[in-house]
């Protein structure tokens, strides 16, 4: 099936007489006749549903479409993207071990990484992911775990060369972990340039219409961990399942598994039947809406470059843009509605600007259908001084445009009437 089949026909396959549209099975437990039979899903000998914190019929039909679209082997759902990237680290990393990351990734994956996992004794060295290769062999050590990245980074909208990225994690014996939430599979599908684990912030355009927060981790079922002596959690016998092997037992599947049978059980982060339910409604025209997306940002970003009182416009699907050449092999159908851009006159003009804009309205949120804008220097950022803004890759001036799927003529109308004001 081609990807636009699967995001309507994926995961739920109803057998005769059951329900045509994916029923959310409202149920935290499932009953059964024998203890024996539970015991047996419990040593994990059975697949089977017994406690919706580790599976639930409705996550796991989303779960099963999302893998399909990223052309995986299994999928996780998580409680939102912050707990799926944390995961997709704690699965293979301990106290000692280290972990290589481009520098530009999402405000939160960053923290993450080098505040909370530093605490717990997971060290990352943050790299500039345009730098050359002889330069990004330096970061590695020999307790190093894995390579992350974002394939198109929020909110920078740089593009990561996977390709590049993955030659260099596979050299040095470790997986390529990409966080692929701005352009989702329908813009980009990173296992087909050797990424190992995708992950997602389900938030954003894959639900779409800012209702649920949610996370996805998706295993490409590529990478050997059992050629490899790093990885004892996935070779070795794990003693909290009476000495099971994730290789073994599962193979191709085996990291996958150990984040659902291992760490969604001790953390509890599971995505909840609702939220599953919700989100395969946002799946259901997640390719309608991505071209619409990219179709209006492309004439956003048009507009912009050609006015006089903004100052830069930043939007790979401009020809002048220094990644269009890498979003074009990468993304070649269009990036995501996402341009970022400054006004003349800096900090106090961009915030005027903003005020004055009526159908983009100013949220802390990006990538679902209404447009929205937001002025990191006053917000998120506002701590910052502007010499420390400018450090941190994020301009006083920088306004974040998420454009929707409206019609772009009453987009751009908005915009011409908040510029006309300044
Ligand atoms: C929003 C976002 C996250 C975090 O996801 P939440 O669902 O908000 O927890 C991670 N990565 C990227 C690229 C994001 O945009």
């Amino acid at each position: 099936m081609k990807i636009d089949t699967t995001t309507v026909q994926g995961g739920y396959k109803p057998k005769n007489g059951e329900p045509r549209v994916l029923p959310i099975y409202q149920s935290t437990t499932f009953k059964y006749d024998t203890a024996e039979q539970l015991g047996k899903l419990f040593d994990l000998e059975e697949n089977g549903y017994f406690y919706s914190r580790l599976a639930n019929p409705t996550v796991d039909c989303v779960e099963q479409k999302i893998a399909e679209l990223e052309g995986g082997v299994a999928c996780v759902l998580t409680s939102s993207g912050q707990s799926a990237s944390m995961l997709s680290v704690l699965n293979i990393c301990s106290s000692g071990d280290h972990i290589v990351s481009s520098t530009t990734i999402y405000g939160g994956t960053y923290n993450l990484f080098d505040v909370t996992l530093r605490r717990l004794g997971i060290e990352t060295t943050f790299v500039d992911a345009d730098a050359p290769v002889s330069e990004l062999e330096r970061a590695f050590k020999p307790n190093t775990r894995l390579v992350f990245g974002e394939t198109l980074a929020n909110p920078s909208l740089k593009v990561l060369d996977i390709e590049k990225f993955a030659k260099l994690a596979h050299s040095h014996g470790v997986p390529l972990i990409v966080d692929n939430t701005f352009p989702t599979p329908i813009n980009c599908r990173p296992f087909e340039w050797g990424a190992d684990i995708v992950t997602h912030s389900t938030t954003k355009y894959m639900e779409g219409h800012a209702q649920v927060i949610g996370g996805a981790i998706v295993d490409s079922g590529n990478f050997d961990w059992a050629a490899s002596v790093k990885y004892p959690e996935l070779t070795k016998p794990d003693e909290s399942y009476h000495g099971l092997v994730y290789t073994e037992a599962f193979g191709r599947a085996a990291y996958a598994a150990k984040i659902r049978s291992q760490l969604i059980r001790d953390m509890g982060v599971a995505m909840t039947p609702n939220t599953a339910y919700i989100l395969n409604l946002g799946l259901e025209t997640l390719p309608l809406r991505m071209a619409r997306h990219c179709d209006n940002a492309d004439k956003v970003a048009e507009f912009l470059s050609n006015n006089d009182k903004i100052a830069w416009v930043n939007y790979p699907g401009l020809k002048y843009n220094t990644y269009y050449a890498l979003a074009k092999k990468y993304m070649p159908n269009g990036t995501c509605g996402v341009i970022s851009f400054g006004v003349k006159g800096g900090r106090e003009v961009a915030a005027k600007f903003m005020e004055y804009l009526e159908l983009a309205q100013i949220v802390t949120h990006v990538a679902d259908a209404r447009t929205c804008v937001l002025h990191p220097a006053s917000t998120t950022h506002r701590q910052l001084s502007d010499e420390a803004l400018k450090e941190s890759g994020v301009l006083p001036d920088l306004i974040r445009l998420s454009v929707g799927i409206e019609n772009p003529d009453d987009i751009i109308a908005d915009l011409v009437q908040a510029l006309d004001q300044i």
